[in-house]
């Protein structure tokens, strides 16, 4: 038996920061259990082509009060790009180019009804995001201004950006999108895509780590054991020692255990792993709280074939050219939104796939995903397209350590309540003491689906067990 004060699960941005914190609150007996046989969790930087991509997180969301930003400007680790929506080129699907003039109409309709109205109005609208932009945007369209705007292209134009949304939020579809949970999240003010300068969102966890050229894991240091898949949390109210036991059968006792693992993981295995079962609360909010799978694809070209100036393409299907597609093995391509270019990777595009069609690709070959690619490049683009030198997919989902790509509030959710705070609330001894703990992106009020909610929760929980000892 291996005994222990605290075990963190996961190594995730979020247990990363509970095991730091931890040790600068001056915890020394702290070990992080992980089952993959890497640390990062949802974070995941690896290299490809001419220098590193990014198969989870990729952006810093925001600068005022981004623990992220805070700590990544400190070490001049992010700068600003042109990733931005409105700047791609939106592409039908018989190649023809949506003009730049339309496309700022249609932005300044979309930015009406997503942040002005929709600060109004979403607080008593009964319904998900989805309904309240469909009526908003339609109501638009009727007004006399936009009665030059061709219907078909409208709702091309919208289907694309119900797409985009999705992938943002993380939701399965917009559809299921509760609308005051969107307001819960809270956008840190300033840019919303700071990218990684040449070094890819890894950098965070060594930060947070204090990892040097010798020393990857920093302060975690012998630490971290990587290949602990935990399948059984064991704890009583009487306080005594909680038992976490792993798959390959070795058990670890400890007098407190965080918990990160993603909602995906509590979705697919809080029956089987916590003992006693976990209160009727938390397994409302985990079973009605949402996470989505958004997942990417990204192409290796020996050469750049695009011109200096483009940033990559977001598709509109026009509805006769989706109606070809439909019920044949290529349906799933009807979710693929777009390809852009990486940022320091002058030779990729990468591909985002959103909902269950993004299911669907992780049950495809490699072959299949890359005729399919480049079926959408052939099918949009003018250009010629060379063949490829490399191509690499993500399957979020499929992985039973993630089951899915980031939260989101739901609309099942919110008919029954069922909030982040849920999720958060720790399993308590009979004296109050705090014993199994939660963190993760999930549990975070305001910043959930993101690294910096993450990395704030891990860092909540580390001083909940302080305050505990404090006092
Ligand atoms: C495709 C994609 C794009 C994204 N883009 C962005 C972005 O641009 N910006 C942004 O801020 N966020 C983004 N996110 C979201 C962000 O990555 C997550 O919010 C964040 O990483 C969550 O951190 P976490 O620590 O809560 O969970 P995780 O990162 O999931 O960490 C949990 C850890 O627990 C481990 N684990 C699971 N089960 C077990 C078990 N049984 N035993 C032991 N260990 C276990 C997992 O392997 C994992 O390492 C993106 C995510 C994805 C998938």
């Amino acid at each position: 038996m291996n005994t222990t004060k605290v075990i963190v699960i996961g190594t995730g941005p979020s247990g990363i920061a509970a095991g730091t914190k931890l040790l600068e609150y001056g915890f020394q007996d702290v070990i992080l259990l992980e089952a993959e046989d890497r640390i990062g969790g949802r974070i995941h930087t690896i290299p490809f082509a001419d220098n590193v991509v990014d198969l989870g997180a990729q952006w810093c969301h925001g600068e005022k009060d981004n623990v992220v930003y805070e700590m990544a400007s400190k070490h001049n680790l992010v700068a600003h790009t042109e990733d931005n929506f409105y700047l791609f080129q939106c592409i039908r699907s018989n190649k023809e180019i949506v003009p730049i003039k339309l496309l700022e109409r249609f932005k300044s309709i979309i930015d009406n009804i997503v942040e002005v109205t929709a600060n109004t109005d979403l607080l008593t609208y009964k319904g998900s995001v989805g309904d309240y932009i469909d009526e908003k945007y339609f109501e638009a369209l009727k007004a006399p201004e936009n009665s030059d705007i061709d219907p078909a292209i409208a709702k091309e134009l919208l289907e694309h950006f119900k797409r985009y949304e999705n992938s943002v939020d993380g939701c399965e579809t917009v559809n299921d999108l509760s609308a005051k949970g969107f307001l819960e999240y809270s956008e840190c003010e300033g840019d919303q895509a700071l990218t990684w300068k040449e070094t890819g969102y890894h950098s965070i966890l060594r930060v947070m780590m204090q990892s040097n050229e010798s020393n990857a894991l920093g302060v975690l240091d012998k630490r971290i054991k990587l290949g602990k898949s935990v399948n059984k949390i064991s704890w009583n109210e009487d306080g005594s020692k909680i038992q976490v036991q792993c798959k390959d059968g070795e058990i670890f006792e400890a007098d407190h255990v965080i918990v990160t693992v993603s909602l995906g993981v509590l979705k697919d295995k809080h029956s089987t792993l916590f003992h006693p079962k976990l209160p009727v609360e938390k397994i409302r909010a985990i079973e009605t709280m949402g996470i989505g799978t958004v997942n990417k694809i990204f192409l290796e070209f020996s050469t750049q074939f695009w011109p200096n100036n483009w940033n990559g393409f977001s598709t509109l299907w026009r509805e006769e050219d989706l109606a070809e597609i439909r019920g044949t093995n290529r349906a799933w391509l009807e979710d693929v939104y777009g390809f852009y270019r990486v940022a320091h990777q002058p030779r990729i595009l990468s591909g985002w796939v959103v909902g269950a069609n993004a299911r669907h690709m992780e049950t495809l070959t490699d072959d299949e995903i890359y005729e399919g690619s480049m079926y959408i490049l052939k099918r949009f683009l003018e250009m010629d397209i060379p063949k490829p030198v490399n191509f690499k997919t993500t399957g979020w989902y499929k992985n039973e350590n993630f089951r899915g790509s980031y939260s989101y509030q739901s609309v099942r959710a919110e008919e029954v309540n069922a909030k982040p705070s849920d999720l958060a609330s720790p399993l308590e001894s009979s004296t109050k003491k705090p014993l199994v703990l939660f963190a993760g992106e999930a549990t975070s009020d305001h910043h959930f689906s993101t690294v910096h909610g993450a990395i704030e929760t891990g860092w909540r929980e580390a001083k909940r067990l302080a305050d505990l000892y404090k006092s």
